[in-house]
């Protein structure tokens, strides 16, 4: 299991020992789901890379970026000329064509994304502007210095919305919106950004047309940022043990499991190399069967 923070558990959040503050942990969403993942993971690709460092290209990676840049240069066109029948263009523009195992799953894949995208700007208001699209947003606590950049912020009624787009085989629930740390980060950081309330999260799961959506509480926000600064607190102290001198494999473990096999440093983790690989293909495939 991942490290929580026992380790941090009485360490003073603020001052360090010789009374200088603490620097601030500079992080992205991903770069904390990494450490909670696998601190091993999060070694390997932020503190010491392993050489080879990259797996291999991943044809969901790739039909993902395909289909967020698509839909943020939807918005970035004037509003009077978002239609539906922009979208081929837009998709082949924009199309990543790495990681396919042959040319008639790449286009299976493209037709695919084309008609989830097809059915999802149809539920669109072309003339609604949001506040942001792929939009960063930033803020501090005493711990962190968070940055991310969110897929879209919509304004509605007074409010910002975080939505998130989702193009992975199995489709989402209220429980994976009001659980995922990222989303609440990105609303918190939006309410200073924009200075108004942001309290929902939404995925928006591409494939199956469906949203999943949470509406988060002051309370459930600052919760998720604690649990971000706790995390925070583990990876600055596993650093500073290395620096002493610790065992980098005994600071950062191995968390094997189902992640491994889809893992860039598979075969650089002692852990990773006992499991399976996937093909960079597999997780498209069953998009030929659908
Ligand atoms: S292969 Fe598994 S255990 Fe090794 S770094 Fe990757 S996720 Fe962690």
């Amino acid at each position: 299991m991942p490290r929580t923070s026992s380790r941090s558990a009485g360490v003073p959040q603020q001052l360090g020992f010789d009374g200088m503050p603490e620097r601030l942990f500079v992080c992205t969403p991903s770069k904390l789901g990494s450490f909670a993942d696998c601190p091993r993971r999060y070694r390997y690709s932020y503190v010491d890379r392993p050489s080879p460092s990259k797996g291999p290209p991943w044809a969901h990676n790739s039909l993902g970026a395909s289909v967020h840049t698509a839909l943020k240069n939807w918005y970035a066109v004037p509003a009077a000329r978002r239609a539906a029948a922009s979208l081929p263009t837009l998709l082949k523009t924009t199309w990543v064509r790495e990681g396919y195992r042959d040319v008639d799953l790449e286009r299976v894949a493209y037709r695919k994304a084309l008609g989830w995208l097809d059915t999802y700007v149809a539920g669109l208001d072309p003339q609604e502007e949001p506040l942001g699209v792929e939009r960063v947003v930033a803020t501090k606590t005493s711990v962190l210095a968070f940055n991310g950049r969110a897929d879209r912020i919509d304004g509605r009624d007074g409010e910002a919305v975080i939505v998130d787009y989702k193009t992975g085989r199995t489709g989402l629930d209220a429980d994976d919106a009001r659980g995922s740390q990222a989303l609440a980060l990105y609303a918190y950081a939006a309410q200073r950004v924009f200075r108004r309330p942001c309290h929902k999260v939404e995925l928006h799961h591409l494939p199956t047309g469906t949203v999943a959506a949470h509406e988060h509480t002051e309370e459930s926000l600052a919760r998720q940022v604690t649990r971000a600064e706790e995390t925070a607190r583990d990876i600055m102290a596993a650093e500073k043990a290395v620096a002493a001198g610790a065992d980098p494999d005994d600071e950062f473990p191995t968390n094997p499991g189902s992640l491994c096999s889809w893992c860039d440093f598979r075969k650089s983790c002692p852990a990773g190399k006992e499991m399976a690989a996937k093909e960079p293909w597999a997780a498209v495939e069953h998009l030929e069967r659908a």
